[in-house]
């Protein structure tokens, strides 16, 4: 996870604050802590090395040019960098812990001894602890608990034999696990960086150069991307950016694609939250996949007929997207089977070139989801990648890419990724059994649905049933076959969002055990579809209530089985999208009244590049 920023040539001279603009675009990726290291301009060094203070820095620095570090726990939102030097060259992390506490000293940038180097990192060095050892062997001195410290010690090391571009290459192939690195020297303001695994793109700007985990963190700046494949490094210097190739160290050259993205695209439009301006938006991008990919159907589906096997992977709300989706093929005659990605493995020996594989991620960068994809595609599967983010690791892994267009998602709670998988998944199998064309119909028409429905009126409700939640700690969902992945996906919406512990089973399992969880006043939602499982739902819903249960209905149809109905629109199979959405207000409302931020929930992190 983590988000890593760089700047060279910054043109507001102050590269400190550019990073950290760059910084909390990325936050969603990280939040335990941040940092940015910056290399001051000349007339400011006398004055950093009196001044200490909040800027963190080593006092035994000898470097020529003193790196000035400022690093802390916490958000970044109220972070500031002014009491940092001004200077024309920074770098900069935000944090998702992995080894090492949440302290102000594991917060990345990272140091060597000398002073001269400073690292920041994305992944985890699975080997650390044995290059730990050597590393202290010759009398490192390590001021951190994580794993990436030693990566500046080891460039240390190394580049007293070798140049420092070398170096980095050398000490990055040392390094097992999927990792990306950032390293600023700071004798020549030289920023090396290198992917393995996890995303690195370079922005190209006219007179300045940047380097992300994410574009959304210099479109501002500029929309000229070089997007960095496994095993390439950049080395960003005043004078420009070269491309290497880690294995031979040789020059590639640069290809850089244009993006079109708007910067409103990742940016609040009015609303409080990220969630909210997203779960707002399906009313557009849901309706929009019945308007692109038609070619790439055409073609999956084609791959689909002469395939034996199908497979659906994904993780989390991905996985439950894998779920449905085994549904919706089901109601075209195929028999599919979804797995959360990180249980995979055992069964990618199944796969070979009969197979088609569905890897479904926000992302394209979920790096369980990349390890079950690689597995399947070893056997020869044919590979489809259901993604939202444009250009990532997953994307070009597949044979054919389902970019389901849903712009942006900036939340850590996915919601509009989600749906667009959904209705994209639901087309895809509609194209399969020849039925693509009233599919498409029905997308729309559901589009026109949810603009009727998504009012005002139905935030009142689902307000008022969060209001009346807001103490409880423990509610339970229930919903039968296309309405289980539903009740999946609701119930892990307001775990995430308000940390409420919310549980989720098919409405068939209830009498085989859950039921002794049930006392007077459980709340328990009962998720239906006016399909053939509205009669079973309505016995579990009374079963429920007979032990007490305060049944909440979401569905298209009302019944005297629910003390509080959320009436949702009747689109068919389709109706699985809007029962999610009010999982979604619902987490979201709740988890406003009870102090959370919705938009970065605690332990999370969007992009989940580490197994
Ligand atoms: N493993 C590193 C740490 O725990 C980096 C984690 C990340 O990707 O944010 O500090």
């Amino acid at each position: 996870m983590c988000g890593i920023f760089a700047v060279v040539n910054d043109t507001s001279h102050h590269a400190a604050r550019t990073t950290l603009e760059g910084l909390k675009k990325l936050e969603y990726r990280g939040y335990d802590s941040w940092g940015v290291a910056v290399v001051p301009t000349a007339s400011q060094k006398s004055k950093v090395s009196a001044k200490g203070g909040s800027a963190y820095g080593r006092k035994s620095l000898k470097s020529k040019n003193q790196i000035v570090i400022k690093k802390k726990i916490g958000k970044i939102g109220e972070a500031t960098v002014d009491d940092m030097p001004s200077g024309d060259i920074a770098i900069g992390h935000t944090r998702w812990a992995t080894h090492g506490g949440v302290t102000d000293e594991n917060a990345h940038p990272h140091m060597d001894c000398s002073g001269r180097f400073v690292v920041i990192h994305n992944g985890i060095v699975e080997n650390y602890q044995e290059l730990k050892q050597s590393l202290l062997k010759k009398k490192h001195t390590f001021h951190s608990e994580t794993d990436t410290e030693v990566i500046a010690h080891l460039i240390e090391d190394r580049s007293k034999e070798m140049s420092v571009e070398q170096a980095v290459l050398m000490v990055f192939k040392e390094l097992v696990g999927s990792n990306a690195i950032g390293v600023l020297d700071g004798h020549t303001g030289t920023i090396v960086a290198c992917r393995n695994g996890s995303p690195l793109s370079i922005g190209v700007g006219k007179e300045q150069y940047f380097l992300a985990s994410d574009v959304t963190a210099f479109l501002g700046h500029t929309q000229d991307v070089q997007f960095l494949e496994d095993g390439e490094a950049v080395v960003m210097t005043p004078s420009g950016v070269k491309l290497l190739d880690i294995a031979s160290g040789k020059e590639k050259k640069l290809a850089l694609t244009h993006l079109d993205w708007k910067v409103t695209d990742a940016q609040k439009g009015g609303y409080p939250h990220f969630t909210l301006k997203e779960i707002m938006e399906q009313v557009v991008t849901v309706p929009k996949t019945a308007l692109v990919n038609r070619t790439e159907m055409e073609t999956i589906g084609a791959m689909v007929k002469q395939s034996t096997r199908i497979v659906l992977i994904g993780c989390g709300t991905a996985a439950y997207c894998a779920l449905a989706s085994q549904y919706f093929f089901a109601q075209v005659g195929r028999e599919a089977k979804s797995y959360g990605a990180y249980e995979y493995l055992p069964f990618a020996g199944f796969s070979d070139t009969k197979t088609i594989v569905f890897a479904i991620s926000q992302s394209g960068e979920t790096a369980d989801t990349l390890i079950a994809a690689r597995a399947a595609k070893k056997n020869g599967a044919y590979l489809v990648a259901v993604v939202n983010a444009r250009v990532s690791t997953l994307e070009r892994m597949a044979d054919v890419v389902l970019p389901v267009g849903a712009g942006p998602e900036i939340s850590v709670v996915s919601t509009k990724a989600f749906t667009s998988q959904l209705a994209s998944m639901y087309l895809v199998t509609r194209m399969c059994a020849g039925k693509y064309e009233e599919a498409v119909n029905n997308v729309k028409t559901l589009g026109e649905l949810l603009a009727g429905w998504q009012t005002k009126k139905l935030l009142g409700e689902v307000l008022d049933v969060a209001k009346l939640l807001m103490s409880q700690e423990d509610m339970y969902v229930i919903g039968k076959h296309m309405s289980y992945p539903a009740a999946l996906e609701f119930a892990l919406k307001i775990k995430e969002s308000s940390y409420i512990h919310s549980e989720p089973f098919a409405a068939g399992e209830l009498k085989h055990g859950v039921i002794t969880l049930i006392q007077k006043g459980t709340p328990c939602f009962a998720i239906g579809a006016s399909d053939e499982t509205k009669l079973e739902l309505l016995s579990s819903a009374a079963q429920l209530k007979a032990r007490g249960g305060t049944i909440i209905g979401v569905a298209p149809y009302a019944s005297s089985e629910f003390d509080i109905h959320i009436a949702t629109p009747d689109a068919g199979p389709l109706t699985i999208i809007p029962n999610v959405i009010v999982g979604q207000l619902l987490g979201y409302y709740l988890g406003i009244g009870r102090g959370t931020d919705p938009d970065k929930p605690r332990n999370l992190a969007k992009s989940v590049t580490v197994k």
